[in-house]
C-alpha cells in the first residue's frame, strides 16, 4: 500500500461503496423513485426557469425562498423553525455530527449511541459509525415489523441513547408503527436525555404525519426533530430535504451545514415543483391506488406473503430461504424489470424482496413476470 492509502482510515478503507445497481433497459421498480415524470408543457416552463438562474453567483435568496415555501407548505408548529440539506442523507449526516460528543467529555465515558429499529434505513447506522459514535439496532416483531415498545424502551433505558431514529412509515418494511408504541418510545427518550428524530420520507403515500402529535402536545415533543424529503415526492433526482424542530435544537445543527449545501438549480426546480404541488399530489394518488392492485395481486400468487404499506413500495416474502428469494430477483430481472433483494439485510428479512410501487403498466410487468417466475419454480 502507497504511504498515502495508508493514511486513510481503517475502518473506511474496510468499506464497501455504497451499490447502485445498473438499471439500464430495465423497469425500475428498486429505489422507490416516483414513476411519474412532470408533464411535458411544465417540464418545458421549468426548463425555461432553469435557464435565467444566475450560476454565476452562489445561491442565496432563492434557498431563502425555499425554505419559506417548504414551511408554508410542511407548516411546522410555533416555535420550530426548518432547515435544508441535499437529500435527507444529508441532514442524517449532521444530526450525528452534532452529537459526536468524545467519550473522554460523556457521562458514562462511552462512545454516544445511535439507536434505530432494525430492519431499517442503512444511512442511520451508516452515519454513525462513520461519525465515531456507536449503533444499537433493536429488532422489529418479526411477524408484523410492528415496533417492539418494551424492547425499544428497555434498550433506550440501557444505553442512553444520543439519538433514536424512527422511519414512519419504515423502510424496507414499508408500514406506519402503532401510534401507541411511537408515543411510548418518544416518551422514553424525552426521560432519558437524548433526541428523537422521526423521518417521513413516505409521508406522500402514509395519508398520516407525525406532525398532527406534535401540534397536539408540543410538551411531548420538545426533543424531536421531523425529518422530511422530496426524493420520494418526485424529485429524487434534485436531492433536497428538510429538518424541522424547536428552533434552539435546529440552529445547533444548522451550524454544521455547508453554507452553500443547496444549488441555486436545486431551489428552483423545488420551488417549481411545490407551485404545482397538486400535479405531484395527483400522482402520489395514483401511485395509492396502485399499491392497493399491486398488493391484491401479490397476495393472489402462490406462497406469497405480503405487508400492509403506508408507502411507495411493497415488501414480500416469496421463499423461505434467501436462495429462493435471490432466484426470484434474477428471474424478474431476466424479464426486464429490476427491484431490490433485501434477504440478506437482516434476519427477520430472509426471503423478502422489495419493489416500489411503479405506474400501472409496470406493475402489471411485474406481476406478470412475478407470476410466471413462481409458477414455474418448485
Ligand atoms: C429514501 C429515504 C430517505 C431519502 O433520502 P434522500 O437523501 O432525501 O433521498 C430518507 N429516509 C428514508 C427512511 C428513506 O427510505
Amino acid at each position: 500500500m502507497t504511504a498515502a492509502l495508508a493514511r486513510i482510515r481503517r475502518d473506511v478503507q474496510g468499506l464497501h461503496a455504497y451499490a447502485v445497481q445498473d438499471s439500464t433497459g430495465l423497469v425500475k421498480l428498486d429505489a422507490m423513485e416516483n414513476p411519474h415524470g412532470l408533464p411535458a408543457a411544465l417540464q418545458a416552463e421549468l426548463g425555461a426557469r432553469l435557464g435565467a438562474v444566475a450560476l454565476n453567483r452562489y445561491p442565496g435568496d432563492r434557498v431563502a425562498d425555499l425554505r419559506a415555501a417548504l414551511t408554508a407548505y410542511a407548516a411546522p408548529p410555533a416555535g420550530w423553525s426548518l432547515m435544508l440539506g441535499n437529500g435527507s442523507d444529508e441532514l442524517i449526516s449532521l444530526v450525528t455530527l452534532a452529537c459526536a460528543i468524545p467519550p473522554s467529555e460523556t457521562a458514562n465515558g462511552q462512545l454516544p449511541a445511535v439507536l434505530a429499529p432494525e430492519p431499517g434505513f442503512v444511512m442511520y447506522a451508516f452515519s454513525a459509525k462513520l461519525l465515531g459514535l456507536r449503533f444499537v439496532g433493536v429488532p422489529l416483531r418479526p411477524d408484523d415489523f410492528q415496533l417492539d415498545a418494551d424492547a425499544m424502551c428497555a434498550a433506550i433505558a440501557k444505553e442512553k441513547p444520543a439519538i433514536v431514529h424512527l422511519a414512519w412509515p419504515n423502510n424496507p418494511t414499508a408500514g406506519l408503527w402503532d401510534e401507541a408504541a411511537m408515543r411510548r418510545v418518544i416518551a422514553a427518550v424525552a426521560e432519558h436525555g437524548g433526541i428523537a428524530v422521526i423521518d417521513e420520507a413516505y409521508q406522500p403515500f402514509a395519508g398520516r404525519s407525525w406532525i398532527d402529535s406534535i401540534r397536539a402536545e408540543p410538551q411531548a415533543h420538545e426533543h424531536v426533530l421531523l425529518l422530511r424529503t422530496l426524493s420520494k415526492f418526485g424529485l429524487a433526482g434534485v436531492r433536497i430535504g428538510y429538518l424541522m424542530g424547536p428552533a434552539a435544537l435546529v440552529a445547533e445543527i444548522d451550524k454544521l451545514r455547508p453554507p452553500y449545501n443547496i444549488s441555486t438549480l436545486n431551489a428552483e426546480c423545488a420551488l417549481f415543483a411545490l407551485e404545482h404541488a397538486d400535479v405531484f399530489a395527483a400522482q402520489a394518488a395514483e401511485v395509492i391506488a396502485e399499491r392497493t392492485r399491486l398488493l391484491a395481486a401479490l397476495r393472489a400468487l402462490p406462497g406469497v406473503t405480503a405487508w400492509d404499506s403506508d408507502a411507495n413500495m411493497v415488501l414480500l416474502r416469496l421463499a423461505p430461504d434467501d436462495a429462493g428469494a435471490l432466484r426470484a430477483f434474477q428471474a424478474l430481472r431476466s424479464a426486464g424489470v429490476l427491484v431490490k433483494n433485501v434477504s440478506t439485510m437482516h434476519a427477520s428479512l430472509t426471503g423478502c424482496l422489495r419493489l416500489t410501487v411503479g405506474t400501472a403498466d409496470e406493475n402489471t410487468q411485474l406481476i406478470a413476470a412475478l407470476s410466471a417466475c413462481l409458477h414455474k419454480t418448485p
